[in-house]
């Protein structure tokens, strides 16, 4: 029997409360209207969208946890 199930590779949740918001603009993931901007690259993103590019762009759990941090602001300040 052929493994057909597909793994949903949920779980990813991004602190984004440093983020910051800015005036309504294209999302780069789904190019509808979002308020919320990428912490790190400054772009507008929403918050779901860059979780699921995360979920559906790591190859494994490490992957996963690398790009989770790499796109959580720092918590430390400026
Ligand atoms: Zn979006």
């Amino acid at each position: 029997m052929p493994n057909a199930t597909s793994v949903m590779p949920g779980g990813v949740v991004l602190d984004w409360r440093h983020g910051s918001i800015g005036p309504l603009a294209p999302c780069v993931a789904c190019g509808l209207p979002a308020l919320c901007r990428s912490p790190v690259q400054g772009v507008p993103c929403h918050k779901g969208c860059a979780e699921a590019w995360i979920a559906s762009h790591a190859a494994d759990a490490a992957a996963r946890a690398r790009l989770i941090r790499i796109y959580t602001p720092g918590k430390g300040g400026a």
